[in-house]
């Protein structure tokens, strides 16, 4: 079995790491704070030595300028010839094809592999993983991605992973503003909400958004809605993938004006409500049900 060196081991890294542990990988966990090495074992500073007895290199880093700053701090400098790279953070369509490019100018091979399924998905190795980088690359990575996720889409070449998150995702995003608009104005003009809820999901309006997201409480026993709007997916992490998918939409020269809205709109909800689910908008809409005043 390979053996891989996992760079980042938070909320999503840690459980990804394990899993390929006990899919028999060799891992060695890499992490900057000594607080996340202490929880992962054997964990150690991300350093060159560990970098250079790596057959493949897995990246979960918060931002694109973090991958950027571990490739060319460490990962570039002592990379064997043969490493695969995998990077499966949520960063731009256009950092991404930099890091290819600069892997490729030093002979390695590099896919960006962005993940949906949250940390129950990869504790699970269940994660939706959406792939780009070349043939070759995605075959010699399958044994990899296939520890960590289920479904598993290889979509074309550096970058096509990143463009597919985040078109993916801004389809969440507006579709989460107009289910709450939705209840919004159906409790506005005095709707039963439960009602309105069974007619929306056997009717047109029914979505993914809707029935796991469905912003009122009480109504969907699971949804964060119905637990003080504990994530599930926290604002701050839909507001940066909608940003993202406004830099594609920039680079593409593609208009995408509810995306504008949505990417707006969580943006600045996110400054004062980050941490919450991204259902607890619904708050700045409309008063919840039992908080009226009657
Ligand atoms: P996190 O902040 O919990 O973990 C990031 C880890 O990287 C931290 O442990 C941090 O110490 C470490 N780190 C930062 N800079 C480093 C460096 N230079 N060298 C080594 N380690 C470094 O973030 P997360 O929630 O695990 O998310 C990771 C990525 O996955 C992000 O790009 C996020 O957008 C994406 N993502 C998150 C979720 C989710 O539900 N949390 C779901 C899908 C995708």
């Amino acid at each position: 079995m390979a053996k891989i060196g996992f760079i980042g081991l938070g909320t999503m890294g840690s459980p990804m790491a394990h899993v390929l542990r006990d899919a028999g990988f060799d891992v060695i966990g890499m992490d900057i704070s000594a607080e996340i090495r202490a929880g992962f074992d054997g964990a150690v500073e991300p350093s060159e030595e560990a970098v250079a007895q790596s057959d493949v290199i897995v990246t979960m880093l918060p931002e694109g300028k973090d991958v950027a700053q571990v490739h060319r701090a460490l990962v570039r400098k002592a990379a064997g010839s043969d490493t695969l790279l995998i990077d499966c953070s949520t960063i731009d369509v256009d950092s991404a094809r930099d890091l290819a490019t600069q892997a490729a100018g030093q002979g390695l091979a590099m896919l960006d592999a962005p993940v949906s399924g949250g940390p129950s998905g990869a504790a699970a190795g269940t994660l939706s993983i959406m792939v780009g980088g070349s043939d070759n690359a995605f075959a010699r990575a399958q044994p990899v991605l296939s520890a960590m996720g289920s479904k598993i889409t290889h979509f074309g070449g550096p970058g096509m992973g990143h463009a597919a998150k985040a078109s993916h995702n801004m389809i969440c995003g507006i579709t989460a503003m107009a289910v709450m608009e939705g209840f919004a104005l159906a409790d506005a003009t005095g709707l039963d909400l439960d009602k309105f809820y069974t007619l929306c999901a056997g009717a047109a309006a029914q979505s993914w958004t809707l029935e796991n997201r469905c912003p009122i409480p009480g109504i969907v026993a699971d949804a964060p809605a119905s637990n003080n709007f504990d994530p599930g997916f926290a604002v701050r992490l839909m507001a940066k993938d909608l940003r993202l998918a406004q830099a594609a939409a920039a680079s593409s020269g593609q208009p995408t004006p509810f995306g504008a809205e949505a990417a707006k709109a969580f943006s600045d909800f996110a400054e004062i409500s980050g941490d919450r689910d991204f259902s607890a908008f619904y708050t700045t809409l409309r008063a919840l049900p039992d908080q009226k005043q009657d």
